[in-house]
């Protein structure tokens, strides 16, 4: 082999070391950006769920004051038949005149929604307020 094919030879190689370690540093940055994707898109999900969790336990929070809020009104909205005495909770009759403890509510006549002030007409539909005994 004379001068020229050693180096010919020695460039090859060199060349192809080249090329390998291109190729090899392309497949470390290829895994590392994957890796670094595949941890965005976990945190990702993480947020989401915990995103959910905490809506969940909003709207719970919001039932139960929902809830609570119709309760109360149904127990304010609690008095005496005969004498119109608010009633106290879990009260039957009236410890007054004996008379019988219904519910009355103020609500619209047109739409069904109950007032909740002493408001005259609905200020949701413009029905008139009308009073509602429930026994
Ligand atoms: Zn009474
Ligand atoms: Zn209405």
């Amino acid at each position: 082999m004379g001068f020229f094919d050693n180096l010919k030879k020695g460039i090859s190689e060199l060349w192809d070391k080249a090329k390998e370690d291109a190729a090899d540093r392309a497949k470390e940055a290829a895994e590392e950006k994957a890796q670094e994707l595949a941890e965005d898109a976990a945190d990702r999900v993480k947020e989401a769920a915990e995103e959910r969790k905490k809506k969940k336990e909003e709207a719970q929070a919001a039932e139960q004051k929902a809830k609570e809020a119709e309760q109360k009104a149904k127990e304010e909205a609690r008095v005496c038949s005969k004498c119109g005495r608010k009633a106290e909770p879990n009260v039957k009759f009236c410890p007054e005149c004996g008379g019988k403890i219904v519910e009355k509510y103020r609500v619209c006549s047109k739409c069904g929604r109950r007032a909740e002030g002493d408001e005259k007409f609905c200020t949701e539909c413009g029905g008139e307020i009308a009073e509602k005994v429930q026994e």
